[in-house]
């Protein structure tokens, strides 16, 4: 059975219910497809930082909040579906989910966000958001006066490993080269920090601990020598990989596979646009992530309207 919607959502993190909400309080009838769980990047972690209005908040409940306001207004949300065919450049934009239900749209907002990259060592996965961190921004003010390890040499790592310092007593920076990547001034500032030690040809290859990190086993790149080093945390600045595979030959992406859009989140696709963390931007944040879905849900509304408004002018004719 095909269903038809004003506009169909790709991603319900903050950029996608963000988008929702809008949409749907404005009547338009819209549908999330989300193919995890619904929140995206936010319920990673246990306290949001810099929301503004809101202190106190877990990523969960921000999450919840924002998927039942975008449900109050009539949106629909359908979680933890995979796209298995889709045709996003017709004037009529079709989905199909699981390879049997297809949805069909005027418009498409694409908000697929993005992932960090990961050092992919055992206990990784398990203590995300318990110790381990990829957003010093988001994360920093929790290790005060403790001690921590950035991994990482480009940057972005040094960088943050300097602004770490503010809060934490330590600053170790695990890299697996001899030399850095980073430009110099940030290799300069870095060193010039009396907080921050370094651990050169080097590579984390275990998180240890049970309910949040306690240590990492840290293996030298030269000799293979590991040893266990206490630690109570770790950002990890490896590069940031956008959720992008599944548009790559259909939407213009940059050489970092984010998504091309202009300042309305208009891609080179009519009818196609994107928000949040999977478009070309600087700075990825809660929100720049709802500030984005805003936009691109008024400007699908605006291309919605138009369509409608030709389409009766067509009838009349
Ligand atoms: C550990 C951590 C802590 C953070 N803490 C903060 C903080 O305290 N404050 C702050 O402002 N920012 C924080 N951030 C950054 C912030 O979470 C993100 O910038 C923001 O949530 C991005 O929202 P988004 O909607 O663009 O993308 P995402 O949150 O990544 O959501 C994208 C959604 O799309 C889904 N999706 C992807 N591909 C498909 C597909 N093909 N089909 C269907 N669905 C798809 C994903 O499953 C996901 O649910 C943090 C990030 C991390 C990783």
């Amino acid at each position: 059975m095909e269903q038809h919607f004003d506009v169909i959502i790709i991603g319900g993190g903050a950029a996608g219910l963000t988008a929702g909400i809008y949409l749907s309080r404005a009547k338009m009838k819209t549908l999330i497809l989300n193919d995890g769980t619904i929140g995206g990047q936010m319920i990673l972690t246990h306290q949001i930082a810099n929301y503004p209005g809101i202190e106190n908040i877990s990523g969960y409940e921000l999450a919840n909040n924002m998927k039942k306001q975008a449900l109050s207004f009539g949106c629909q949300i359908k979680n933890s579906i995979k796209i298995t065919d889709m045709n996003l450049t017709d004037y009529i934009k079709s989905i199909t989910v699981n390879g049997k239900e297809t949805y069909t749209a005027n418009a498409v907002i694409i908000a697929a966000g993005g992932r960090s990259r990961m050092v992919g060592a055992p206990g990784e996965e398990r203590l995300k958001g318990k110790g381990i961190s990829y957003c010093a921004t988001c994360d920093g003010d929790f290790f005060q006066d403790k001690e921590i390890i950035v991994v990482g040499g480009g940057n972005s790592a040094l960088e943050e490993a300097v602004s770490l310092t503010k809060y934490a007593s330590k600053v170790t920076i695990v890299h697996q080269f001899d030399h850095f990547q980073a430009l110099s001034h940030y290799v300069d500032e870095a060193k010039a920090n009396s907080k921050i030690d370094f651990i050169m040809e080097s590579k984390i290859t275990e998180f240890i601990g049970e309910e949040k990190l306690e240590a990492v086993k840290i293996q030298n790149q030269k000799s293979s020598e590991t040893e266990i080093q206490k630690i109570d945390g770790v950002f990890i600045f490896i590069g940031y990989i956008p959720n992008t595979e599944r548009f790559s030959g259909i939407l213009e992406l940059n050489k970092f596979n984010e998504i091309v859009v202009d300042n309305l989140m208009v891609t080179n696709i009519p009818g196609v646009f994107a928000a949040g963390d999977c478009v070309s931007k600087r700075y990825r944040q809660i929100t720049t992530a709802v500030a984005d879905g805003t936009i691109a849900a008024l400007s699908a509304s605006e291309y919605v309207n138009n369509i409608k408004i030709t389409n009766s002018e067509l009838a009349t004719d």
